[in-house]
This record gives C-alpha cells, structure tokens and sequence, in this order.
C-alpha cells in the first residue's frame, strides 16, 4: 500500500527530538510544577506528556485522574506554550482530549495489540486532522504494529510517528522491556520516512540505562527520546522506578546525548566515504575475479582426475590448504571462524565444478 506519511511534530534536526513529562497526571500542582522545572532547567521540549487514563496491568493500581486532569495539560500549554499530548484507547478518550484542544495522541502498547481496539480509535478519528504516535504492540510482533499504523492512516491520519518501549517478555531481565531493535529497524525499512522515538524510560523500567538506550536509538537514526520526567519521581504514582527529576533529565541524559550525522549533506564525508567505497568495490571484483581463475584452475584439476580415476575430495591436501591458510590469515587480523567459513565455500564451489566434470558424458563427446 502507498502511504504518504509525514513528521507529526516539526522536528529541529541540530539536536534529539524530546517527548517528556510525568508517566501519570496526578495533581494540578505536579503537571504545572513539573513543567516549570522543565522550563527551569532549560530541556528542550517538543512535546509535553502525561497519562490521564491509564492501562495497568492489575486492578488496585493507580488507573489515572481521569478527563479533570485534561484540563492541567491545557494549562501546561496556555502556560509554557508547550504542545501537549496523551494516551488515548477508546472512543470517549479520543473525545474528551479533542475537546481541550491536545495536540497529539498517543496509543499504547496495550492498545496496539488489540485490532478492536485499535480499530475504535481510527473509527473516532475519523474526519480529524491530528497528529499521533504509535506505540509498539507489548508482544514483539511487526505485524500489529504495521497494522495500528494502517489502520490509523486508512481514518485519514497521515500525522504518523512511532515510539519504540521496548517487548514484554517472562522472567528476570536487565530490561522491564526487552528492545529487540531489530523490530524497529525492520519496521523503518518498510517506513523509511517514518518519525521514530524511543521510549527508554519503559524499556528500563528504572532509572539506569536510560541515557544508554537513548543514544543506541539515536545510533540507529531514532529521531528522538519520549522519557518521563517528573518533580517528585519517588513519589510519583505510577511508574516511580524509572522517573526522572527534570534536572536529571538534562544534565545525566540530553545534555550527554550525540546526534550521529547521516552525513547525507556532509560534502567532506561524502568525498571521503565516496574514495573508500570505491576501494571497497575494487577489492570486490579483486577477489570476485580470483574466485572465477580458481574456478578455472580446478576445473582442469577435475579434468586430470577424471582422466585418470581420481577420487575428487584429496582429505590431506584438503587438510594442508586449511593448516597452510589459517597461519597465513594469523597477522591479518581476520578471526578463524570468518577463514574457515571461507575456505569451506571457497573449497565446495570448487568440488562443484569437478563433480560436474566427472559426471559429465564423453562418451558423447566422443560421437
Ligand atoms: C506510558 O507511556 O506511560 C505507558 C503506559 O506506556 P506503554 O503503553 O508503553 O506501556
Ligand atoms: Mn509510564
């Protein structure tokens, strides 16, 4: 399917895109405090985040503030002048964050696993013109993902972006969310285009390692963080093992961040990468155009021992080429198993094209 997606918010490409703000609504005086220390502490933010409903994993838990907490995130905005955004998962919520004027939305992962559900959103979306994140399914599955992100577009969304935080997974791990990045990445290669953030703080689970995961993402050209902050993060009532004060979310995390260069518009690292690939290539035809000559050499070897009734796999030369090689590869910084993988196809296309000799009719030829 052709999808013409674009960036849910403007993104400034100098530094990480930072979607941040506490993981839950809790007060009017948290979200309006937190925010003044964002503001305080110079964090550059291009979204500002709180829960108001929220999808937990047992009964008994804090479950949000509800729409009243809506009302403090419009506050934050009239404030500061950030754009504000929210998790919505059914119909109602899309309505009520509507109403108060949110300016993006978010799904979560309990909601991008379940087509139901997912399916009420787009349907309340529809004839909307806002942007919205969506986050990866709990389980690691591509497929869900891809079709939130369908599902979403086909209500006429085409303000799209993904946040990646990370699978559920069963047991004891460093991560309350394993990465699997190869999901990600694979995802982006279908969505080359496609705004991508990684929530670190979900991934986690607790406070270390965010900057880590934070910049891995960035290394695999993430455009930015959603990582929650909040003024009081041990007291915080959801959430509180991987919140942030808004202090350390600048000093310990952004201000440590690097944006890699794609070097897409770099002249001098194009001109340089240019000169090393061609390198590159030309050593690829080197060894492409040795290959065939060997080809061509144990061709004619397949030809004596055909004409002489030689068995085609010689165990000792075979055993003398390995032994002679691998010393040979020793100061060439090249590791064994990389040699003998090598050697090994090197060695079977060669068997190849003898038993084909061998088996080949003369017979006929002779006619
Ligand atoms: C959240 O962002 O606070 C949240 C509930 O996240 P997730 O849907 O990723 O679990
Ligand atoms: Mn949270």
């Amino acid at each position: 399917m052709e999808m013409n997606i674009t960036h849910p918010i403007a993104r400034n490409t100098e530094r990480p895109l930072v979607i941040t703000g506490p993981c839950s609504a809790e007060t009017e005086e948290q979200v309006m405090k937190t925010a003044q220390m964002l503001v305080d502490h110079n964090v550059p933010v291009d979204l500002f985040r709180a829960g108001i409903w929220k999808p937990r994993t047992r009964p008994n838990n804090f479950e949000g503030i509800g729409f009243e907490g809506l009302q403090w995130l419009k506050q934050v905005k009239d404030t500061y002048g950030f754009k504000v955004t929210t998790e919505v998962a059914n119909t109602q919520h899309v309505f009520e964050a509507l109403k108060v004027g949110i300016d993006v939305l978010w799904l979560g992962a309990r909601t991008t696993v379940n087509p139901f559900s997912v399916q009420e959103v787009a349907d309340a979306l529809k004839g909307v013109d806002i942007p919205v994140f969506i986050k990866n399914p709990i389980n690691p599955d591509l497929g869900l993902w891809r079709g939130a992100i369908e599902r979403i577009y086909n209500a006429g969304i085409t303000r799209i972006g993904v946040v990646h935080r990370g699978f559920s997974k069963f047991g004891q791990t460093k991560y309350r969310n394993v990465p699997q990045w190869q999901i990600p990445i694979e995802l982006k290669r279908d969505f080359p285009d496609l705004m991508m953030v990684v929530d670190a703080s979900h991934i986690c689970g607790k406070r270390d390692n965010l900057y880590d995961v934070s910049q891995k993402a960035l290394d695999l050209s993430f455009d930015g963080v959603m990582l929650e902050a909040h003024c009081d993060p041990t007291n915080a009532w959801s959430d509180a093992k991987q919140q942030v004060t808004p202090f350390a979310l600048k000093e310990q995390i952004l201000d440590r961040l690097v944006l890699r260069k794609t070097g897409e518009d770099d002249p001098d690292f194009q001109h340089d990468i240019e000169d090393l690939r061609g390198q590159i290539d030309a050593i690829d035809r080197d060894i492409l155009q040795m290959m065939g000559n060997r080809v061509n050499v144990a061709k004619k070897i397949g030809e004596y021992k055909k004409a002489n009734n030689i068995a085609i796999l010689q165990q000792s030369r075979w055993n003398e080429i390995i032994e002679s090689t691998m010393e040979q590869a020793k100061p060439l910084d090249l590791s064994k198993e990389f040699v003998s993988k090598f050697l090994k196809a090197v060695h079977q296309e060669s068997i190849n094209h003898q038993e084909r000799i061998m088996q080949s009719d003369t017979s006929s030829k002779k006619v």
